[in-house]
């Protein structure tokens, strides 16, 4: 067995640019040419943008960190993460430092299968309808496996069929799910295929009309999980545990407050999945669907007091995640970037996702429950402030400590200490 790595880089923060690659490097085992990238003034070439999207005239650049501390699954890793919002990266490395000690986050996935729906629309008899789309399972397999012979190479495909019965103001709908093992993709492209294909021959065999044909993106058949513990010794006491466990039941009670916590959540996962090529959209709105699956909308974590007084946190949502396909395998930095975490499939991948949304949904409850979350959000902020005001170079540092030193982080007293600093000088 190779040696295990440590992703508890201390001070990481404090090294330069060229020092935290090297760090990164080491780490995860990367070739020179995936740091030349990370260094590349151009991340994403033009004639690839032009590729990915229609009418391109450039890329959008976002700052890419790496989170530090945290070990998955008895495995130290480095997450990459891309994300425009101070703060978010220190907060998931800080709050996988405190659950070091504890084992870290141990995690789980309850399957690799997406689903497709097909609406047949126009029938009398919705029930029956129903009815024949079930008797014809084995034919309906053969359809959607012949769609995607890789797939079923790899041990993907077909896996299960569900036809439901939808009263609407227009009348029953029958619905049909075709539930498909998408493996190391996110799958959205795999099953519409089939979803497309099959269509035509559920209308002839009900005597319907076939409509919508997509997938869906509440994918709660690839239910993410993580949990960890965190030592009351680790976060500051039992008080602290204790004003985290009131913080927490806010959210189980209050919508309005849940759709925070659950943002919160967000920060990190769709920070990786930005950094790793996936569908952000598919992801954030597979979370939200499954937060109002029951009879409200719920925080997408819980947390309790474990027999000896520490903190236990777990997470469970929708992570619709890949390895392969959309544009993992054709962005540069999506590369590197699934380099970086080395993982081996889209279990592996799942699983320190629901870790890092976990790990700063800890965190954020942790700075709510005691000083609060602007005190670490300010000092980068104020830098923000101080660029929107005109601040440059030295200027920046220097004017965002002036704002901190106030108490005013705002633009209009930025740009009074902009002017300010110019009229010494
Ligand atoms: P894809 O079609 O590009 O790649 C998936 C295919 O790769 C599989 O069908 C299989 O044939 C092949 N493959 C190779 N190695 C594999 C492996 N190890 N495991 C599984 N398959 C493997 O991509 P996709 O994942 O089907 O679709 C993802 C894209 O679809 C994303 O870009 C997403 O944005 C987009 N999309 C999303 C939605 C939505 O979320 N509502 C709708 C339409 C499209």
């Amino acid at each position: 067995m190779s040696e295990q790595k440590s992703s508890r880089i201390g001070g990481f923060y404090k090294l330069s640019r060229e020092e935290r690659l090297d760090a990164v490097k080491d780490m995860a085992g990367l070739a020179q040419e995936d740091i030349d990238r990370l260094l590349s003034k151009e991340s994403l070439p033009f004639d690839l943008a032009d590729r990915l999207v229609e009418n391109a005239v450039s890329s959008f650049g976002v700052p890419l960190g790496i989170a530090t501390n945290l070990t998955v699954d008895e495995r130290d890793v480095l997450v990459p993460m891309a994300t425009e919002e101070s703060s978010v990266i220190a907060a998931a490395s800080n709050a996988a430092r405190q659950c070091r000690d504890s084992g870290g986050f141990h995690t789980s996935l309850s399957a690799t299968e997406m689903i497709a729906q097909i609406q047949i629309l126009g029938l009398s008899d919705p029930w029956a309808g129903r009815a024949k789309i079930l008797e014809r399972k084995a034919e309906i397999e053969e359809i959607c496996n012949g769609c995607d012979p890789m797939l079923v190479k790899l041990g993907g495909g077909f896996r299960d069929l569900e036809v439901r019965v939808l009263p609407s103001a227009s009348g029953a709908m029958v619905i049909t799910h075709i539930i498909v093992d998408t493996k190391d993709a996110m799958g959205a492209n795999a099953v519409n295929t089939m979803a497309e294909r099959l269509a035509p021959t559920l209308a002839s065999w009900t005597g319907g009309r076939h409509h919508l044909r997509i997938l869906s993106n509440l994918a709660d058949r690839r239910l993410a999980r993580a949990r960890a513990v965190w030592p009351k010794e680790a976060i500051g006491g039992t008080e602290i545990v204790d004003a985290m466990l009131d913080a927490a039941e806010f959210a189980e009670v209050d919508p309005y407050r849940a759709a925070t916590h659950n943002k919160g959540i967000m920060n990190g996962i769709s920070a990786v999945a930005l950094a790793t090529g996936n569908d952000t959209r598919a992801i954030e709105a597979g979370a939200h669907a499954y937060a109002a699956s029951s009879d409200a909308y719920r925080p997408l974590s819980h947390y309790e007091k474990t027999a000896d007084g520490d903190l236990a946190g777990s997470i469970e949502l929708p992570l619709s995640l890949g390895l392969v396909g959309g544009a993992t395998k054709v962005h540069p930095m999506a590369q590197v970037c699934l380099k970086i975490l080395g993982v081996q499939n889209v279990v592996e991948f799942s699983g320190i996702v629901a870790a890092v949304g976990l790990a700063q949904n800890f965190a954020a409850l942790k700075a709510l429950a005691t000083v609060g979350i602007q005190k670490g959000h300010m000092t980068l902020h104020a830098q923000n402030v101080a660029i929107a005001a005109g601040a440059v170079g030295e200027e920046i540092a220097e004017v965002a400590a002036e704002l901190a030193r106030r108490g005013e982080v705002r633009g209009d007293v930025a740009e009074t200490v902009v002017a300010e600093i110019r009229s010494k000088k």
